[in-house]
């Protein structure tokens, strides 16, 4: 498989040659195609698989296919992750993939003053990257509605079981729109997460690697 099989964008394809990707992983392989038609995905994926640019480039697709502004105080996309050094380094993805539509990309993290993330949050976002605690706060707060949210992906979805994240992923899904495409990767499938999955997506489809 090349990655001009796969149904992406010429923008990104530029995107991916620039970067040096060649080749397709087998869970880039696999997902991008049923992402791009708009599925739900269950990835059962460890780091270092390509998982990252699975879940990006199909979200990255979508914003380019229809180029609207976010409302301030709102994302087009939204990705939780469980630790600060992880979102940082999703968002960098984004832009690298991006890097020829110039996507706004914002990262919301705990342990960092709130008022830069206010500035950066009443823009408007096309993808936010954060953790579950800070991102709650600014819901509570009114800094951030997540009813304009088109896709969601939480990522590492067991190490979030592990840092005690469950309840407040729970609370931010509530508040998700019903209609959105959403993507749950774990690389292993605790009872706790099945049982997440069950209640977050919509006839997913499966992907192991
Ligand atoms: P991830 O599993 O998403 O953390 O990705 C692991 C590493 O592989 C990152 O440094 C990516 O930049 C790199 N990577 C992901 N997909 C590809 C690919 N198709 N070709 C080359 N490198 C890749």
């Amino acid at each position: 498989t090349k990655f001009s099989d796969l149904g992406l964008a010429e923008t990104l394809l530029r995107a991916l040659d620039r970067e040096g990707y060649e080749t397709p992983t087998s869970i880039q392989a696999q997902s991008i195609p049923l992402l791009l038609q708009g599925r739900d995905l269950l990835g059962i994926a460890q780091t270092g698989t390509g998982k990252t640019a699975s879940f990006a480039l199909p979200i990255l697709n979508r914003l380019l296919a229809d180029r609207r502004r976010p409302a301030p105080f709102t994302a087009r996309a939204l990705v939780l992750a469980p630790t600060r050094e992880l979102a940082a380094q999703i968002a960098d993805s984004f832009r690298a993939y991006g890097q020829f539509m110039r996507p706004s990309v914002g990262v919301i993290v705990g342990g960092v003053s709130h008022r830069p993330q206010v500035d950066m949050l009443a823009r408007g976002l096309d993808v936010l990257v954060a953790t579950p605690g800070r991102l709650l706060d600014h819901i509570a707060s009114g800094r951030f509605k997540p009813a304009a949210i088109e896709a969601f992906v939480l990522d590492e979805a067991d190490h979030m079981l592990d840092l005690g994240f469950i309840v407040p992923i729970r609370q931010i899904v509530s508040k998700l729109p019903k209609q959105r495409q959403t993507l749950l990767f774990s690389a292993t499938m605790p009872k706790e997460i099945a049982g997440l999955a069950q209640d977050m997506l919509n006839d997913p489809a499966q992907v192991s690697v």
